[in-house]
């Protein structure tokens, strides 16, 4: 096979040893070149007749090295920068997650001059079954975004909402630095139980590793009180356990890739008193489903004092959406149909209040006005939570429906959806006030 290089990535240049890195797109899609004694280290193929541009190597042959989790595994070995980190210490963190293992680059060159620390790596159990895919090939996707990019300040991996210790160690032994414990099915038996079983997991997973441990309860069916977050703080400490941060179930709703729905006075009152807790018991308030929460971004980041984790996820995969409703409307004109045709099937994953008669017939919208859906909360809902129905989805034959051609269209239009992904995080980010490096 003749690999056609299109492009070298100006910012991958780097060295180790006597050898020259770089990452390279072709048209077989994107791939590490290595030139010198490392090659022998990668899968790849060897070729002669390759762009050496800044290439100080005299070594003829090149090794041009497919993206996968193998490889990843040594550029992580080979390069710090590479390898996930604990972000304690941090004020500002926040989780991106990449649900297609597309959006870390788009990412990065939004956060990468902001005093921020991002988790680039986040994917809950319920987001690796629905997209079928696995840790490693999530943090995989993560390294090569940070290699491609040159990004070295470092990112975390977050194995989110994690209920069992099976889970847990699935996602330690992928290389995470955060571990997010869900508590929710163990809130139904008192907090004693949570506590305990809190304990039991830092106890025989994180004790003695630079690991960044956070309890979320916001998956449960009461908000949490005041009175209870005191309590768990307090027994927790007793028992010697250390937590990063903590997710409470807030007053109001946070669904998904819309803004907030309910009173935010209270929602204020409350949240001030929640990081008062945990500013005095060393964490962080954790906030989850962080995505177009704009109507509380200001007072997330004035009442915790500039000191929270926030998630988001689901933004990410609705702008990759509406980059595939801009340039491809009849394969959107699918996606959307099957959406809507499979909600109650998604709907017994995730809680959404949409309104489906607000949703204007897809047979009247003409294609430019497509990806105005992207901007109306009730498509936005239903295109969020069937994202895993579509992208498994097969045909009578066994082929996969959408996932091949959702790929090769974002991978063809990559540099819209990482100008897409640079507006709308960028506003999340903007919303929070955060500032430059330095500034
Ligand atoms: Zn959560």
């Amino acid at each position: 096979m003749r690999i056609e290089q299109v492009e070298i990535y100006p910012n991958s240049w780097q060295k180790h040893g006597g050898s020259d890195y770089c990452m390279t797109a072709t048209d077989a899609g994107d791939m590490l070149q290595v030139s010198g004694p490392d090659k022998t280290l990668f899968e790849g193929e060897l070729v002669s007749d390759i762009k050496k541009t800044q290439c100080q190597s005299t070594d003829k042959a090149y090794k041009l090295c497919p993206l996968t989790v193998e490889n990843s595994k040594i550029i992580r070995e080979l390069f710090d920068f590479t390898r996930p980190k604990s972000h304690k210490g941090h004020d500002i963190t926040i989780g991106l997650g990449d649900r297609l293992g597309l959006a870390s680059a788009g990412h990065i060159r939004t956060i990468k001059d902001l005093d921020v620390f991002p988790v680039l790596a986040q994917q809950s159990m319920r987001e690796l079954n629905l997209t079928g895919r696995t840790y490693a090939d999530v943090l995989s996707s993560a390294t090569w975004a940070v290699f491609r990019e040159g990004y070295i300040k470092g990112y975390g991996a977050d194995g989110d909402h994690l209920k069992t210790h099976e889970e847990i160690k699935t996602a330690l032994d992928s290389g995470y630095t955060m571990i997010t414990l869900d508590c929710s099915e163990h809130i139904p038996l008192g907090l004693d139980a949570v506590v305990k079983f809190t304990a039991d997991v830092f106890n025989r997973h994180i004790r003695g590793k630079n690991i960044d441990f956070e309890l979320s309860v916001d998956e449960t069916q009461t908000v949490t009180t005041l009175e209870d977050h005191r309590y768990i703080a307090r027994a927790l400490k007793k028992e010697d356990v250390d937590i990063v941060s903590l997710a409470p179930r807030f007053c109001g709703e946070f669904q998904k890739g819309i803004d907030y729905i309910g009173d935010i006075r209270q929602f204020e009152k409350e949240l001030k008193a929640h990081a008062k807790i945990a500013d005095e018991y060393g964490y962080k308030i954790s906030i989850h489903s962080g995505s177009d929460k704009f109507s509380i971004f200001p007072v997330i980041s004035r009442l915790t004092g500039g000191r929270y984790h926030l998630k988001t996820a689901g933004t990410s995969w609705l702008e990759a959406v509406r980059v595939i409703a801009t340039y491809a409307p009849s394969l959107y004109r699918q996606l959307h149909t099957y959406a809507l045709e499979n909600l109650p099937e998604a709907r017994k994953y995730y809680h959404i209040s949409c309104d489906l008669s607000k949703i204007a017939a897809l047979e009247d919208t003409p294609d430019v006005r497509l990806p105005g859906y992207l901007n109306e909360n009730d498509a936005r809902q239903v295109l969020h939570i069937t994202y895993g129905l579509m992208l498994q989805s097969r045909n009578g034959d066994g082929t996969l429906r959408f996932r091949d051609r959702i790929y090769r269209l974002l991978n063809e239009y990559e540099p819209e959806y990482i100008s897409a992904l640079e507006k709308h995080i960028g506003q999340h980010l903007t919303g929070l006030g955060i500032k430059k490096t330095g500034g």
